[in-house]
This record gives C-alpha cells, structure tokens and sequence, in this order.
C-alpha cells in the first residue's frame, strides 16, 4: 500500500490538534455526535470500530493519556504521541508513504487506476482510497482535491462550509457582544431548526467573547448546526444556581442592573443591561417590576436571540461541514456505489462531528471499514 500526500510534513492536523495535545477520542462517542445530511449513515462504522478500540491501541503503544472533560481524551505529553504511532502501525503494514508528491491526474483505466505525479513517476492501483480530509486550515494543506475527484467520478457533494468555527458580530447591531474580549460564560445555545438541513441542537458549555464576537466551545459546536442568517438562541441562565435566582423575597430589593452585576461577570452585565435597557426599565428594582414583565424579562434571558453576521472561515474552522454526499456511497465499506475499486474516508465525507474528539474518531472508524473491506477482498 501506498499514501499520497502534498504536505511536507505529513499528519499536520494532528499535530495541530487539541492544542498540541491531540484529542484523539471521546470515550463517550456515539451516532448521536454526529451530523450529515444523511443521519445514520456513520453508523455502522462507528459500531465497527469504537473509541475503546483505538483506545486499545493507544495503551499498546504506551502512550500516556488523560481524560479533559466529558470523555474527551488527550496525550499527556503531544500529538506526536499519535503521529508515531500511526508511522509505527504503517511500518507493521509495509505502507510506504510518498510525501511531499503533487497528484498531477488519476486515471480509470481498465483493471486499475493510474496516478500520475507531476515530475515524477506514475503508479497504478486496484484500489483508490479518498482520504484527503476538508478544506479548513489551508496554509497545512488543506484542499478541495477530493471533492473535486469525486465530482469528477459522478458522485454528489452536499454544500460544504467551515465548520466548528467562531461566529462574527462585527458590524451588526448587537457589536456589544465585541466589547468584552476574554469574558467567558457557561450557557446553553439552540441553535438550527428541526426537520431541515442539519437539523436543531442545544449544547451548554462555556462561550467566549472574542474581539470579533463569539468563541468557546458552546459556539463552535453550535456553528456546526448554524445557517447564513439564521439566529441563536443563548439561554444565559442555563448554568446558573436556579433556586430563588430572580424570587421576589430575596431579590426584590436589587434592580435589574444590580441583580445582572450579581449574576455575571461585570463586562457582560453591562452588554446585557444595554440591551434589555432598549425594552425595560431595568434602573428599577426587580419587585416594583410587574409580575409580567418579570417573567419577559426571565424569558429574554432564557432565550436570547443573537444573529451572527457569518464565521471566522476555513482558516479559523476545525473542521469542514458537508462533503462527499454519503447516498453513494456503502456505509459498511465507505466504497463508491458507482465504482467498485474507489473509497472515500474520512472528513471529505459529508459526516462532522461534535467538538471534542469526534472527528477523529470518525476518521479512525470510517478508515477501518474501508481497510477491511480492501483486506477481505484479498483474503486467499
Ligand atoms: C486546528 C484544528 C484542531 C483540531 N483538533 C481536533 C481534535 O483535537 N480532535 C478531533 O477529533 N478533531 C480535531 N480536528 C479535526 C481533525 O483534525 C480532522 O477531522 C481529521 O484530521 C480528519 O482526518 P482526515 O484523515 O479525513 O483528513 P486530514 O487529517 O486533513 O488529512 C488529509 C491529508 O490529505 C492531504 N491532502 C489534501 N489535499 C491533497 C492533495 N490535493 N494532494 C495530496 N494530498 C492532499 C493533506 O495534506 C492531509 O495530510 C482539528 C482540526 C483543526 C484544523
């Protein structure tokens, strides 16, 4: 077997990955982190092979490793750590890999494919394996290489758009959010709308004010759900203490300003006053407030409505939203229904996961049931 790759060092993205630690796994990763036009088809794959088996691996190769938070795995020293073993693995396989070689055209000819490089030599396969991944982070190699060949074979390519990415609020009307750089609050967003696209999901984890608009883990979660000027929904209370947080008795006495300043860090409080200050009269204190505007008031905070101006693009993003379309292909073998001696694996297929390990769970998984279909096909 043979790897094809453009980059000068190869395995970029992992070494870039969960801030150099990899987070190579989530231990608690399962169907429902995933997203595709097609729900369900990474299914089988991720059945096949789960997070305990490449976790298996890791410990074969003593890799030292920790769990961050909610199930997600990191090396305890670097990326590297899974670099190395992936080389090792490969030298157990007898790959070669080929890097860096530019893929000047490939080929159908009639048993096999031809690859021609450019000022280089040509080879031929049975079997072609697509795993050239999405298109975030271009300046390490990123490309629409595999899109584009899999256009070029007549299968379908679902929209693709950068993906757990920060979202932009400069220039709009709710800019405030711009003005607190490094503020961090634990909320849970909506985001989505169920029965169309991607769907609707809710995620509560922390979000992070940027000099640009919103970051953290709750944001790029939910900009993979998120649509070209759709709203989102932040439920600031969300991670809050909930008994008494606005009861009459013990918070009558403050205003609404006081009771925000109570609750949050003081730069939001300020961001938020600002806001509701356009619909209430938030200088008064919480008991004078009627009971209906309290609870608008409640409501507001519960579901705030921000409408992001776009995201931060391929050079922010992790990871690639859409891809290959999975209609043609086999989910048991990632194979092309259109031809049986071409594979597509990993995140060039329209299958983005979750923040937090996902995404590479899904190219570990998708790859094994490609490879064991390549290997079976070779069994004497
Ligand atoms: C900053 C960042 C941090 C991330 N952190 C995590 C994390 O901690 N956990 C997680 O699960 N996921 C993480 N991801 C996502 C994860 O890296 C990818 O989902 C995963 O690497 C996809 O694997 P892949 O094999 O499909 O593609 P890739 O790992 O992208 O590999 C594709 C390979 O194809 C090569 N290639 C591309 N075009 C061509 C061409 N035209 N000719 C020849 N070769 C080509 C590239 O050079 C590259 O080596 C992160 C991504 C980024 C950008």
């Amino acid at each position: 077997m043979v790897v094809l790759d453009h980059a000068k060092k190869i395995a970029e993205k992992i070494r870039i990955s969960g801030g150099g630690r990899c987070n190579f796994t989530n231990q608690d990763s399962g169907p429902a982190n995933f997203l595709s036009l097609n729900p369900g088809f990474a299914d089988w794959a991720l059945r096949q092979y789960r997070p305990q088996d490449f976790i298996g691996l890791v410990r074969s190769h003593r890799i030292p490793f920790h769990e961050k938070h909610s199930g997600q795995l990191f090396c305890d020293r670097s990326s590297q750590d899974i670099i190395g073993l992936l080389l090792a693995e490969s030298l157990k396989g007898a790959v070669s890999i080929r890097h860096p070689v530019e893929i000047a055209a490939v080929v159908r000819e009639a048993e096999h494919w031809r690859i021609s490089l450019t000022g280089l030599d040509s080879l031929t396969c049975r079997q072609l394996v697509v795993a050239t991944g999405g298109m975030a982070v271009p300046a390490i190699g990123a490309s629409a290489w595999g899109l584009d060949f899999a256009r070029s074979r007549g299968l379908g390519i679902t929209p693709v758009r950068a993906g757990l990415v920060p979202m932009s609020f400069t220039s709009t009307d709710q800019a405030w959010v711009t003005q607190m750089p490094g503020v961090s609050q634990r909320v849970s967003i909506s985001v989505g709308e169920a029965g169309h696209g991607y769907g609707q999901a809710c995620f509560l984890e922390d979000a992070l004010m940027t000099h640009k608009g919103l970051s953290g883990p709750a944001v790029l979660q939910a900009s993979n759900y998120w649509e070209q000027g759709q709203a989102i929904s932040v439920d600031w209370l969300a991670a809050l203490p909930q008994d008494n947080l606005f009861d009459e008795r013990e918070m009558g006495r403050f205003s609404v300003v006081q009771l925000l300043e109570h609750w949050f860090p003081k730069r939001l409080a300020a961001g938020l006053a600002l806001s509701l200050g356009e619909d209430y009269p938030i200088d008064r204190k919480w008991a004078e407030l009627g009971r209906a505007v309290r609870e608008q008031l409640i409501d507001r905070l519960r579901s705030f409505s921000l409408k992001p101006a776009g995201h931060l693009g391929w050079n922010k993003a992790e990871v690639m939203r859409g891809g290959v379309c999975t209609k043609g292909l086999d989910p048991r073998t990632l194979q092309s229904r259109r031809d049986s001696s071409l594979y597509l694996i990993g995140e060039v297929v329209d299958v983005t996961g979750h923040l937090g390990g996902h995404n590479f769970q899904w190219a570990w998984a998708s790859a094994h049931c490609c490879a064991m279909a390549i290997s079976a096909q070779h069994a004497p």
